[in-house]
């Protein structure tokens, strides 16, 4: 398998290589993580003529909070690079800036997908499925690499699908090693919940909503965490170690602290530590 599909630093997104693409395709909504309301398709009124942030250094302190959270796993610098060939959206033709908002959002997807197919291929449990982790792999790979056209046209949902039913087989597999009773809190809607020390290891938390609940202490280790809603959770001092599936941008949105043990595929959040 080529290095470029298992490197997990193409994976997160790369500003310098970029056409502050995540900051002319996404809406956002004024709220507590939007200081304004901003249509997708439309230039965000901080972003400067380099494509860089005019207020990088301020964003919490300016009500863009949101901003801090977000990655786009690689797809900014893909599009920007690759799809559009590195030509600037604001000096091509129309067709192509527009084109650039509408398959930024897909390609996120698909890299997202990349990066939970790539951590599942580090899982030794779940070697009896790697050969078609692997596929999926390479497959969802060269769906990010159409033309901007196929892309638009690509039925995303279809192909999460597909990827889906590995990722559900890998949890199965990487979750079985783990010794005792094991939680189903699949889609489970724990918000505010008070789980402090909570024995949650090996637990399947797809889809969990965690929102503002209390995990100071929570033994999480070898849990699922796809897509498990984690903002404004306490994670002060809860052990990670071996989660699986969890993405930065998902441990961006919680609270947590320089006790808190996390999996190698993330880091820890600066605004945890940070005086603000
Ligand atoms: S505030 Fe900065 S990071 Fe956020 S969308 Fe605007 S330019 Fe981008």
């Amino acid at each position: 398998m080529p290095d470029h599909m298992t490197d997990r630093a193409e994976l997160r997104g790369d500003c310098e290589r970029c056409f502050g693409l995540c900051c002319v395709a996404l809406p956002f909504a004024a709220s507590a993580d939007f200081a304004i309301d901003k249509p997708a398709g439309t230039p965000c009124p901080n972003l400067r003529g380099d494509h860089r942030c005019g207020i990088h250094a301020e964003l919490r302190t300016k009500g863009f909070n949101g901003c801090t959270v977000y990655d786009c796993f690689g797809a900014g610098q893909k599009v920007s690079q690759i799809t559009f060939g590195g030509r600037d959206r604001r000096t091509g033709p129309p067709e192509d800036a527009r084109r650039m908002v509408e398959v930024f959002p897909v390609v996120r997807q698909l890299h997202e997908l990349l990066w939970y197919l790539t951590e599942a291929l580090t899982l030794p449990a779940a070697r009896p499925i790697h050969a078609d982790l692997g596929r999926a792999l390479e497959r969802t790979e060269a769906l990010t690499r159409q033309t901007p056209e196929e892309l638009g046209a690509l039925d995303v949902g279809a192909h999460r699908q597909e990827v889906n039913v590995l990722l559900l087989k890998t949890s199965e597999l990487a979750r079985a090693g783990i010794r005792g009773k094991k939680k189903n809190r699949r889609g489970a809607d724990l918000m505010g919940a008070r789980l402090k020390g909570a024995d949650l290891r090996g637990a399947n938390l797809r889809g969990a909503y965690f929102i503002a609940a209390d995990l100071t202490g929570a033994d999480l280790r070898g849990a699922d965490l796809v897509g498990a809603d984690l903002r404004d959770a306490d994670l002060t001092d809860a052990d990670l170690t071996d989660a699986f599936f969890l993405t930065q941008p998902q441990l961006n949105t919680a609270r947590g602290s320089a006790g808190t043990r996390l999996p190698r595929s993330v880091t820890r959040p600066v605004h945890w530590t940070a005086r603000l």
